[in-house]
């Protein structure tokens, strides 16, 4: 299969898993992870209608971004975890970053251009009990919801967003995340956005209410070797 193809055949079973939860496929939106890919590969993805694609690393996004033209409508997710010294970069390359999970790395956000255009941003959630990985646990999610909202006025806060863990059903994890939403709703009530779901996992995800997916080796074929 090539290229097209298999983004056909993504869709189709996104759509299958979507029908089969009792949701329309219209409500959810597939990212195609391109990490590690040459950036001749988005323009690839771009021609063949994708407007939505995701990167893990700030160098490797603003890399990408100043070696391809202006592609219009194209809007680029960061994913990977944010460190706050690289915000500055992530908010100029970005038009979605999924990966706040800290005050701090949400004022360097906020800070890297206040009276901007207010920058879609995800809460991300930690579902291991390992601090070491990326995202906020549960129990600070309304925290930090309530600081982007009060000292981050560019930030728009749209949802939450989480990688299910190797060690756990994915069912079980997202059902977390669709909890977390939920509670996250309190304090922002138009904060509807799930980011959940890989290759692996987007049926469970699409199931426990995902509405962004994040794609990559279904559609790209294995990655190449990190650069
Ligand atoms: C790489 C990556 C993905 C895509 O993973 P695949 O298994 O290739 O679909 C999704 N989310 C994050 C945060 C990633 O880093």
């Amino acid at each position: 299969m090539d290229l097209t193809a298999r983004l056909a055949d993504l869709d189709a079973r996104i759509a299958d898993a979507a029908r089969s939860a009792g949701r329309d496929p219209s409500e959810l939106t597939r990212i195609v992870v391109t990490k590690f890919h040459p950036a001749e590969l988005v323009s690839t993805l771009y021609a063949a209608g994708v407007r939505e694609v995701g990167e893990n690393r700030q160098q490797e996004l603003s890399a990408k971004r100043e070696a391809l033209p202006d592609l219009p409508g194209l809007r680029w997710h960061f994913i990977g975890q944010l460190q706050s010294k690289k915000a500055r970069a992530v908010r100029a390359a970005a038009q979605v970053v999924h990966s706040v999970d800290r005050d701090r790395a949400a004022d360097a956000l906020h800070a890297a251009d206040p009276d901007g255009a207010p920058l879609a941003v995800l809460l991300q959630l930690n579902l291991t009990d390992d601090p070491g990985r990326g995202g906020v646990a549960p129990a600070g999610l309304e925290s930090l919801a309530t600081h982007v909202l009060t000292a981050c006025p560019s930030l728009r806060v749209r949802g939450v967003m989480a990688v299910a863990p190797l060690d756990e059903a994915p069912a079980a994890a997202f059902a977390r995340v669709a909890a977390a939403s939920e509670s996250l709703r309190r304090v922002v009530p138009d904060a509807t956005w799930i980011s959940a779901g890989m290759s692996g996992d987007y049926a469970e995800a699409i199931a426990a209410g995902a509405t962004h997916l994040r794609i990559g080796t279904a559609i790209t074929g294995p990655r190449p070797e990190r650069r």
